[in-house]
């Protein structure tokens, strides 16, 4: 039988697991617990995925944070923050080895391996396929934020790498003195525009609408930057250059009127596209593909799947919300944790009277 004891047990030292997974594939059931065995696995470690570790590392739940790439998510594309609580101004960088060292030590397992499939069994165990193995839990939180929206016109493929980005942080120093387009109307545009101005001799942000999405704090101080300008009511409709990026054909969206604007570099921030599709099971998504999940719990609607951050349908998608979501997921997954638990032991101890 399962005890207690198991179930909530967390790793005997929080580092010497992290990262990468080195235990053996072991062919246990829900209540032979094996080092694969895990009650809450988080998908992604982002500062959802990271909250989620923290707490329910810290509340000793046996937690595997999965990640295929370095943990931090969005963090890491983020130069400046300056809108996390108790931070007043801190590189994206510098916050996600806060969060990670943080979630480490209170004793979440860290499995550096692509998820590439989840199941549920009919006992409710959730299997997780990884590049390394099988990795089950009692619980799983959904984490795994997004990649960027592509724009999807002739030139975008093409001229990738050379003169195309999706990454103002990771690219911005590559073009110094340049002239840059910057597309796309929401947060990432403008405060990415805005950082790009420490390299680029001119940014231009070009945009679908007149309004933007964009919070007007950022907006604004797009407006007073000395090397910023709008061109507004227009798209993009390819991309031009020879080795490198020349320059974007444009068409206002009122009149049809086309030119061609000449840049050295197009940085592309026209939203993001969730990484759902792990779970074989039907999760309901809204029409952009965000999870819905209930507002109370964060659950899915497959029992015992939550979601957090990024993947999930929301208003605003922001550091804040994803730890906040992130702990209310994290918070009710323990619950059915708990909740699953006590139907495995009361179902033994029926089988145990009937035998007797
Ligand atoms: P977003 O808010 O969804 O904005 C995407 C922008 O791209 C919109 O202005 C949209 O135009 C435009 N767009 C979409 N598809 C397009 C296309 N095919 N061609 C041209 N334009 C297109 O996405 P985001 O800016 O990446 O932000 C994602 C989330 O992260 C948001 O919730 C945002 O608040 C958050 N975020 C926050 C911060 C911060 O707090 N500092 C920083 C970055 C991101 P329409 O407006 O016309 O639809």
């Amino acid at each position: 039988m399962r005890s207690r004891s198991q179930i909530g047990r967390a790793p005997s030292s929080p580092s010497s697991s992290a990262p990468g997974l080195h235990h053996e594939v072991a062919t246990t059931d829900m209540n032979h617990p094996t080092s694969r065995d895990f009650d809450i696995a988080i998908v992604g470690a982002g500062p959802a995925g990271l909250a989620a570790g923290l707490y329910a590392g810290r509340n000793r739940m046996r937690t595997a944070l999965l990640e295929a790439r370095a943990p931090g998510g969005q963090l890491l594309n983020t130069e400046l923050i300056e809108d996390y609580p108790g931070q007043k101004s801190i590189l994206g960088g510098d916050l996600a080895a806060i969060m990670l060292g943080q979630t480490l030590h209170f004793g979440a397992e860290l499995i550096t391996s692509p998820v590439k499939r989840i199941t549920v069994d009919d006992s409710g165990m959730k299997h997780i396929e990884t590049g390394e193995g099988e990795v089950r839990a009692a619980a799983v939180i959904l984490t795994a934020g997004g990649n960027p929206r592509k724009l999807d016109v002739p030139g975008e493929v093409e001229f990738a790498g050379r003169g195309v980005s999706y990454c103002a942080v990771c690219d911005g120093a590559f073009f110094k003195g340049a002239d840059l387009a910057v597309v796309g109307g929401g947060d990432a545009a403008v405060e990415e525009g805005l950082f790009l101005t420490r390299y680029a001799r001119r940014v231009t942000i070009i945009h679908r609408r007149n309004g933007f999405r964009a919070q007007s704090i950022l907006v604004e101080e797009a407006r007073r930057h000395p090397q910023v300008s709008f061109i507004l009511n227009t798209v993009v409709e390819a991309i031009a250059g020879g080795e490198k990026v020349s320059g974007v054909k444009l068409r206002h969206v009122n009149t049809g009127e086309t030119s061609t604007l000449p840049v050295g570099g197009v940085f592309v921030f026209v939203g993001f596209v969730p990484n759902t599709g792990l779970v074989d099971a039907h999760l309901e998504h809204d029409s952009a593909g965000y999870y819905v999940t209930d507002p109370h719990t964060m659950m899915t609607n497959v029992p015992g799947i939550f979601a957090a951050g990024d993947v999930r349908s929301q208003l605003t998608r922001q550091i804040t919300t994803a730890v906040g979501d992130a702990t209310t997921a994290t918070m009710a997954a323990m619950r059915w944790v708990e909740d699953t638990k006590r139907r495995v032991d009361v179902g033994t101890a029926e089988q145990a009277q009937l035998v007797a």
